[in-house]
Formats: C-alpha cells, structure tokens, sequence
C-alpha cells in the first residue's frame, strides 16, 4: 500500500511547490499509470516514494513503513522491495546481460547458488533466455527495457515504478514492455507507470490519476488520457 496524505515538495530555492498537497492512496496488487505533461510533478512522486527525495511536508506511508520514521540506513532496505526502470534503461554497458541483473544481488551479498537460481528464471520471464552472454550495445531497445525489468523484479519487489519506459521505443516494443508490466502486475506487483503515450492509456484502461503544476486533477478507475 501507498499512501501519501497532503505531501507537498518544493525544491531548494524554488518559489512554488512541485508538488502540492497530494493525498493519494494505492493498494498492493494496483496497476496504476501517472500522466501530466513535461514538469508536471510525476518524477517527483516516483522519487518521493523511494526516497531518493524528502517531503517539505506531509505523510508518506509505503508497505507499512511511515517515512518519518524511517531512518536513513535503513532506506537500501526499503528501495529492495521497490523495483524502478526508467526511459533510457540505465544498463551497465560494460556487463552482459546475466552480469547486469546479478550486479545487485551481489552487492547484497547473495550467494553465486543462489545468484545463478534467480537470474536465469527472470531472464525466462522477460523473454531473454539465450541473450545472457549479449552485451547492451548489442540489444535493441526494447530488449534492453526487458533486461531493466529483470534486473528491478529479480528481487520480487512489491512495488515496480516505471517511469516513462516506453519514451525511447517504437510502438510494437512499447507494447511489449507494457504487456510485460502487466504480467509483472498479475504476479501480483503493484505497477506505477508513468508514460505520455495516449494509445496505451486508453487501450489498457486501468487506473489514471493526471497531475497538472504538483496537483492530482483526476484520478479514474478506467481513465483515459486527456
Ligand atoms: P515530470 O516528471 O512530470 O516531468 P518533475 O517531477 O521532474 O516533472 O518536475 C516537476 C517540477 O519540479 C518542474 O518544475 C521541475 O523543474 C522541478 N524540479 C524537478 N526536480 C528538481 C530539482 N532537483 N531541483 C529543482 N527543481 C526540480
């Protein structure tokens, strides 16, 4: 679950609020897409959520834990049980495919087994299998989307944030992305998704909450995009 009650956010230096009272409520298992034009707040909500930035005021509660109360070294725990993949996939590009989705593990400090268990069976997922000796540079795009997506699930978060991930993709691998992230969903992992592109919000009817200036000015349960 997601909560934010009231939360605003003004950046340092900044005259008006980039985010302005939003009170939102997301529940576990939710697919949820974000739209708003260009500046409208959306990085800035993903970001609140894991915590890569501070509310100047208000309530944010995620899987239980209340943010206030959540220390600082604590937060690595927190952003494990929340995948993120963005527009322009943020690949390692001197590591393989395989080498891409274990570096995280490693870093965790998970096992060789146990690394060579759970990378295999995301590869399988993302429709990678066969590509875990390929290099980024060697992938197209929307096969290096699906390497993102492996590497932000191999953890099984609870929550996938996907910000603009189709931005840098032609329509067919848009749509495969989308149609992953909607197996991810029936896995039973809330998606937030962020995206500009109209077609994929009016064919996957899902919920759409549209911010304009920081502000939540809809929220429908099968939205459309305005
Ligand atoms: P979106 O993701 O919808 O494009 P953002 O959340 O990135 O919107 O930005 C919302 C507003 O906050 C914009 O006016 C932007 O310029 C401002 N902003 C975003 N990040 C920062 C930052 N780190 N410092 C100052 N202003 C920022």
């Amino acid at each position: 679950m997601i909560l934010f009650d009231r939360v605003s956010k003004t950046y340092p230096g900044a005259t008006e609020a980039s985010l302005d009272r939003v009170s939102l409520h997301i529940k576990p298992k939710e697919f949820v897409i974000i739209i708003g034009s260009s500046g409208s707040g959306k990085s800035t909500l993903l970001n609140l959520i894991t915590r890569e930035i501070k509310p100047t005021s208000g309530k944010i509660i995620v899987g239980g834990v209340d943010y206030d109360n959540l220390a600082d070294k604590y937060i690595p725990l927190l952003r494990r049980r929340i995948g993120t993949i963005f527009q322009d996939f943020k690949l390692l590009p001197h590591r393989t495919v395989f080498e891409n989705i274990a570096f995280g593990l490693e870093i965790a400090g998970m096992s060789n087994r146990e690394i060579r268990s759970a990378v295999p069976k995301v590869i399988d997922l993302v429709g990678l299998t066969g590509q875990e000796k390929a290099f980024p540079h060697q992938l197209s795009g929307g096969e290096r989307q699906r390497v993102a997506i492996a590497r932000a699930i191999v953890r099984q978060p609870k929550i996938l944030l996907a910000d603009e991930p189709t931005g840098n993709l032609d329509p067919k691998h848009s749509w495969d992305i989308v149609n992953l992230l909607e197996k991810i969903n029936s896995y039973g992992t809330t998606v937030i998704l962020t995206t500009h592109n109209a077609e994929i919000v009016n064919k996957l009817r899902r919920r759409v909450i549209t911010i304009d200036h920081g502000k939540i000015v809809s929220d429908e349960s099968e939205g459309t995009y305005r």
